[in-house]
């Protein structure tokens, strides 16, 4: 990392995103968890029905705070068969305290023995910079839900999806793997190809 970079606040308290953002973005910016920051509010509705939507609640919320630069993420899968579900709805799919086994059994529960297994992870980043000027990024996934749950990395819906052109489930990639091609390392490569240019 270079010394002296901007501090650039990650509204996530999750270490493994926060991981990878400060991988990628270690040219420009030293990222820093929301969690770093004393009396932050980060009781956010995301009540909007996209995911840019829900994330630019989160970036907008911590910039009105802080004043600095800020990214937030939204992410969810988008399962063909289901009508897109479960969506921006994937971390409360089987209600407000469901745990990532009850959500991934309903799915495989609601996809029976469907056909089209087609699905997709989504995420987008919304980005404010210094002058508060608003930035939108997404990346994309396209994959099959499998039939059951296989392999133990990773965590929500991992075990049961295959990313298209490989043989096994997100949670057999070891995290080095799964980020070279996921949903939201494509959304924080397209910012970062924004931040060179
Ligand atoms: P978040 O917006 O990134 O916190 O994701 C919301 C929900 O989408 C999570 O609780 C997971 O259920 C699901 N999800 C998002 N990204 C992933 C992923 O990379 N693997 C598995 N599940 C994910």
């Amino acid at each position: 990392m270079k010394d002296n970079l901007p501090t650039l606040v990650f509204a996530t308290g999750n270490q493994k995103k926060l991981k990878e953002a400060r991988e990628i973005l270690k040219d420009f910016y030293e990222v820093k968890s929301i969690k770093e920051f004393d009396d932050v509010e980060d009781n956010w509705l995301e009540d909007k029905e996209t995911f840019s939507g829900n994330s630019l609640i989160k970036a907008r919320a911590v910039f009105g705070q802080l004043q600095l630069p800020v990214i937030a993420d939204d992410s969810g899968l988008s399962v063909e068969a289901l009508n897109n579900e479960p969506g921006v709805y994937s971390a409360r799919y089987a209600g407000e305290n469901a745990s990532d086994q009850d959500n991934l059994e309903l799915l495989l529960s609601n996809l029976g023995n469907e056909e089209n297994r087609t699905a997709r992870f989504i995420t987008a980043i919304s980005y404010i910079n210094n002058d508060g000027l608003e930035y939108l990024f997404d990346g994309e996934i396209l994959g099959s839900i499998t039939h059951e749950p296989k392999g133990g990395n990773g965590f929500g819906y991992d075990p049961i999806f295959i990313p298209k052109g490989y043989s096994e489930t997100f949670a057999q990639m070891d995290a080095e793997q799964k980020n070279s091609m996921s949903h939201r390392g494509k959304a924080l490569q397209a910012l970062l190809a924004f931040l060179e240019r």
